[in-house]
């Protein structure tokens, strides 16, 4: 990890990530173990660029673009899918290093740079059909549809994740492991998910012939557009030739309207994590054969019985416009949630301080009081009725960490 001294090279090192500039020989190792939370190394950077964005937006608009709901639960998502991450402690690779381990058929030098740009190839070759399968089969859409519930489109949004994010998608990349050392693949996994946050802004426009290769914010603007051309297109990570190759690219035309063809019209992120998954098992539950209950988990979202299996675009929803959910709340609710957030944010980042010496109870305590947080702030946000009994909850959750501090020291 960094010293805690402003080091302005070590940022912008850090910051190249963000474009796959990265040296080979500074990021390969033997061993799994040995490779970096990157993830963790660009959080400065990237909260330096959610910045300059909205300032550009809004220098740009003059009427900012801003909103303080929209980015709050973007975070929010973020907070609950990296406390997964400290959670599982990287669990979700055991199957790889196993495989590997017992059956790998081809012997990939971990020196080699060879084997540094065949891993970054490999990655984002299985990552396209990570994507692919997460938009086209139904139970695995239930999860990543929270990457895609705002109605925005920012920097931020490129932190809402899924919970289940890596618990869904670690299979695709398991052919992987007949070759590729794990080492490698845990650093270009990461290097492939941190290329994919730069890429969520209206900023950028047109990038030349890059657009021919690599995954842009224009392409990427059309795969979270919820207007029927957009659908199920452009499902690349760092390479958009993926999509030029097996036939779902589209560029961008008509004017976008992001988000999911049917707002779920909340800020809660609790809710925004698993509504869907009931209204999947609503969905099967509905249809009359066993054989058609279990077709709607594993076909396309839009799928019906006679249909093929991605559904028939005369059934899809066909958004021409939309009146942005947004809900008015005091000024003073704001300011509240603010603080409280900020409270969240703090009690997050201690459970990655390696010194603070968390059990695994006080760990799970912090994690769900936060869950609980971000519940409650949602639900302000929603105006509902619920909340009060929510906030109860969080005025004394924050009067117990501030004893907690006062004993610590
Ligand atoms: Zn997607
Ligand atoms: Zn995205």
């Amino acid at each position: 990890m960094n010293g805690t001294s402003v080091d302005f090279v070590g940022q912008l090192k850090n910051a190249g990530k963000f474009l796959y500039i990265v040296n080979p020989s500074e990021t390969t190792f033997e061993f799994p173990q040995q490779v970096p939370d990157y993830q963790q190394q660009v959080w400065i950077p990237f909260f330096i660029l959610i910045v300059l964005e909205q300032l550009i937006l809004t220098a740009k608009d003059k009427k900012s673009s801003f909103r303080l709901n929209d980015q709050v639960t973007s975070f929010s998502h973020w907070v609950f899918q990296e406390s997964g991450r400290i959670l599982f402690r990287g669990a979700e690779y055991y199957a790889y290093i196993t495989i590997y381990e017992k059956y790998h058929w081809w012997n990939l030098q971990w020196d080699s740079v060879w084997t540094w740009y065949i891993t970054a190839l490999g990655v984002d070759f299985c990552y396209y059909w990570v994507h692919r399968s997460n938009h086209e089969v139904h139970f695995l859409w239930a999860h990543h549809q929270v990457h895609h519930s705002s109605e925005e489109f920012n920097l931020a949004v490129g932190l809402r994740q899924s919970v289940l994010q890596q618990w869904c998608n670690f299979v695709f990349y398991l052919p992987l492991a007949f070759f590729i050392p794990p080492s490698h693949f845990v650093a270009h996994h990461q290097f492939n998910l941190i290329y994919q946050l730069w890429i969520h802004t209206t900023v950028i426009d047109d990038l030349g012939p890059l657009e021919l290769i690599f995954n842009t914010p224009k392409h990427h603007r059309v795969h979270h557009g919820c207007n029927l051309y957009c659908l199920d297109k452009n499902y690349g990570g760092v390479l958009i030739i993926w999509d030029r190759l097996f036939g779902t690219f589209m560029r961008e035309k008509d004017e976008l309207i992001y988000g999911l063809v049917t707002s779920p019209r909340s800020f809660n992120p609790l809710y925004l994590q698993t509504f869907y998954a009931k209204a999947m098992i609503d969905k099967s539950n509905g249809m009359k054969s066993l054989t058609d209950k279990l077709a709607v988990l594993w076909k396309g979202p839009s799928w019906f019985p006679g249909g093929p299996r991605l559904g028939l675009d005369e059934y899809k929803i066909n958004v021409t416009s939309r009146q942005k959910y947004d809900v008015r709340i005091p000024t003073w609710q704001n300011v509240y949630i603010i603080l409280h957030f900020a409270i969240v944010l703090y009690k997050h980042f201690q459970l990655y301080d390696e010194k603070q010496d968390f059990n695994n109870f006080q760990g799970v305590t912090t994690i769900l009081s936060n869950i609980f947080t971000l519940t409650a702030i949602g639900l302000l946000f929603d105006k509902s009725q619920n909340q009060p009994y929510f906030n109860v909850y969080i005025l004394f959750v924050v009067d117990k960490n501030k004893d907690t501090k006062v004993s610590d020291h």
